[in-house]
């Protein structure tokens, strides 16, 4: 079959390499479960929220059901609702502002810089005075840690809080990342995160975790987390969800956690290689002196005048998957469009949506299929 298939696509995310290399560990793990049978609220859940806290300094996790759901949680508790407005880019995956419209709140649109696809906080600015225009009241800003690489915390928190605002921050692509030094989970009131397959520490179905060091919010978010159960079962002291994460699921963590930093050090190795290998003829990104990436997307841009779609037709051809993160901005969508924007309106983030593309980038990704990645990008704009 296929004999003129020369070789196999590449992987654009390979999750069954990672299972093979984990093989029986997640075996024993899931069917130890499967023995103790406490499905939810089991051992492991409590084991992974210790672990995750410990890997990252965080005084407190709360496990959830998914990165949606984590970043929800914490609005939830805040109290935000009609009449609030959050700040967030619009250049992210859509559970960003998704999530304030869920809480009744409205989501104000601000722009990326174009270098790290993050939060620009000239736009934050921006977008908290339109805020205030339209007679709102701007409570909370969620900063996107996109494709592993985080924002520029310092410069967001002197904003929030010039503001009075609380900083969320959303590092559903990006937990294991460093910022100065520090790892994501600590830099804001409370930090978000996803658990889901796809992502640089992704479960086998749908997770995720709440990161904080503030003892009150954390009590309130295991709260949210079971209907707004108050000191015994049956008492709803506050509107909640469903949002635990499953104890199979925790136990799969638990493993995966034990070879993440190996995993992020693989995916560096591979970003790395990438860059001295393209940055002379695409915008290859780039990651502030002093951070870590987790590499979850490796996104360059095209130079000017070539044709997105030929491009990737051109990579396909090869074998060479490659994924359009993200085709429009979150104000640029039908069920968005109506929310504000900053003053000026948000070109970068339209900009980006227009050229950007993603290559394969997993830890697994070895040289010889890394090389025919890189050939075939050469090809193609060559
Ligand atoms: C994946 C993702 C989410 C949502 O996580 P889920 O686990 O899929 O709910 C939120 N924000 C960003 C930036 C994401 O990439």
């Amino acid at each position: 079959m296929n004999q003129h298939l020369r070789q196999d696509p590449v992987a654009f995310i390979d999750i069954g390499e990672q299972r093979r290399r984990l093989g029986s560990k997640i075996d024993t793990a899931v069917s130890k479960v499967l023995t103790h049978c406490q499905f939810i609220n089991g051992p492991e859940v409590t084991q992974l929220e210790s672990d995750l806290a410990a890997y990252c300094g965080a005084k407190h996790v709360v496990a959830c059901a998914s990165g949606t759901d984590a970043l929800l949680m914490v609005l939830m508790a805040k109290g935000i609702g009609p009449g609030d407005a959050v700040i967030c880019p619009s250049f992210t995956f859509c559970a960003t502002g998704e999530v304030v419209a869920l809480a009744g709140a409205t989501p104000v649109f601000v722009d990326v810089n174009e270098t790290t696809f993050n939060m620009d906080v000239e736009s934050l600015r921006k977008g908290i005075a339109t805020a205030r225009k339209l007679g709102l009241k701007p409570k909370a800003v969620i900063p996107v840690d996109l494709f592993g690489q985080s924002a520029d915390h310092d410069a967001i928190a002197t904003v929030a809080k010039e503001n009075n605002l609380f900083v969320l921050d959303d590092a559903a692509q990006s937990f294991g990342a460093t910022y100065k030094g520090k790892r994501l989970g600590t830099l804001a009131l409370a930090t978000a995160t996803s658990f889901f397959p796809a992502k640089p520490l992704g479960c086998y179905g749908d997770g995720g975790a709440i990161f904080t060091d503030d003892a009150d919010l954390a009590d309130k978010l295991r709260s949210v987390r079971v209907h707004g159960q108050g000191t015994e079962k049956y008492d709803n002291v506050r509107i909640g969800l469903t949002a635990r994460l499953d104890t199979v699921q925790a136990a799969v963590l638990i493993e995966k956690l034990k070879i993440f930093d190996e995993e992020i050090a693989a995916r560096n190795k591979i970003a790395q290689r990438y860059f001295d290998a393209l940055h002379n003829i695409v915008t290859a990104p780039r990651v502030a002196d002093g951070n870590v990436s987790t590499w979850a997307q490796y996104t360059i841009r095209l130079p000017k005048g070539h044709d997105r779609d030929a491009f990737a037709n051109a990579l396909k051809a090869q074998g060479i998957p490659t994924a359009i993160y993200y085709p429009k901005s979150m104000h640029q969508q039908t069920a968005y469009k109506h929310y504000p924007v900053a003053d000026g309106g948000l070109p970068v983030s339209e900009k980006l949506s227009q050229d950007v593309i993603s290559l394969p980038m997993h830890p697994y990704l070895d040289a010889a299929a890394q090389d025919r990645v890189i050939k075939a990008v050469r090809d193609a704009v060559a």
